[in-house]
């Protein structure tokens, strides 16, 4: 069997839960993978324990104190036995998975949803078709997440292996997080506003159903970029955010290809327009024609009084 390695997910420091999809992801093309896990205490390893691992190795190394493609690309090849190696489809773990793979002089598969032993199969042309490409030996795979279920069990503890990397970047500020809401790229349902929000304030009534649901608050190019309130942290599209939620809500929002771009792929797509004729309706698996300030409130108590 094809030897794996995946590259654990990591937030703030912690190993991120949808690493054990990555396991998944892995398992589909060869052994229970090694999963590393970049860090500067080794004890955040253990996060890593019962996710279906054949082997949990912590990578300790300053260079992970802060993201550096080069650094961290560097001292995780010390690391990685030859093999796939599998990482997240975040923005930095792609970048990270397209060099890691320019430093084995292996090919790169980004944003994977679906894998078949050696096939795998990923979005193209802004997400309007589907690629499935064949690979004859190790790759770099970047996996998109909620795709794969979370795999358990397996190693238990982690070894730990010191490992070293240039770093290039030296981080002279960190900005505060633009806010404190769950993230779209990580959440499982997410509810975006468009211009057709019309005006910044109007999001706190995304933001109460967001409460209700435990679902993240998203927005379009044009709110974004029309709104200095809201961040561009929270933008979904081609040049925001790729979500893959189970529930994707998209309210006062045209459904222009760029924007399906980044959620096209959400496993269902409610769409609240005022326009019957707007282009969100085609991808939307159900449609509400009404104004947000008729749809809304008529929503939320409905999603109360169902959760309650
Ligand atoms: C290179 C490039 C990259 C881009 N990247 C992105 C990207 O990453 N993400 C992105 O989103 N866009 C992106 N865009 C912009 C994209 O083309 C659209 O302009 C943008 O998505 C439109 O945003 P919108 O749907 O909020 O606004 P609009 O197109 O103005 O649509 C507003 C919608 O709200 C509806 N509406 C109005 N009032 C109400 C109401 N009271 N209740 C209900 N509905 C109402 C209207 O019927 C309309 O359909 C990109 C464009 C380019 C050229």
């Amino acid at each position: 069997m094809t030897q794996t390695i995946v590259i654990a997910e990591m937030n703030n420091n912690a190993v991120h839960p949808s690493t054990a999809e990555l396991v998944t992801a892995a398992m589909a093309i060869g052994d229970a993978p090694t999963v590393i896990v970049p860090c500067t205490d080794a004890s955040v390893a253990n996060g890593a324990a019962n996710m279906g691992a054949g082997t949990v190795i912590a990578a300790k190394s300053g260079a992970f104190t802060h993201y550096d493609a080069g650094g961290w690309a560097e001292a995780l090849d010390a690391v990685a036995p030859p093999g796939t190696v599998i990482t997240g489809a975040s923005p930095q773990s792609k970048d990270l998975a397209a060099r890691i793979a320019a430093r084995r002089n292996l090919a790169v598969i980004q944003d994977a949803v679906a894998i078949d032993g050696n096939s795998i199969t990923s979005p193209v042309y802004s997400g309007k078709a589907m690629q499935t490409v064949s690979i004859s030996g190790p790759a770099v795979v970047s996996v998109r997440s909620n795709v794969f279920a979370a795999s358990s069990g397996g190693a238990t503890e982690a070894s730990v292996i010191d490992t070293d990397g240039n770093v290039a970047t030296s981080v002279a500020e960190f900005m505060a997080r633009a806010s404190e809401r769950l993230d779209v790229g990580e959440a499982n349902i997410v509810i975006s506003g468009g211009r057709g929000m019309g005006s910044p304030d109007n999001f706190v009534h995304l933001e109460s159903i967001a409460d209700t649901l435990g679902a993240a608050v998203g927005a379009s190019r044009a709110a974004v970029d029309t709104w200095e309130a809201i961040p561009h942290a929270m933008q979904v599209g081609q040049t925001g955010k790729t979500v893959n939620p189970s529930l994707y809500i998209a309210v006062g929002i045209s459904g222009a290809i760029q924007h399906l771009a980044g959620m096209r792929s959400s496993k269902y797509i409610v769409a609240i327009n005022k326009d019957a004729d707007a282009p969100i309706f085609q991808h939307a698996d159900y449609g509400i024609v009404a104004t947000w300030e008729e749809a809304l409130p008529v929503l939320h108590t409905a999603l109360k009084s169902m959760l309650d």
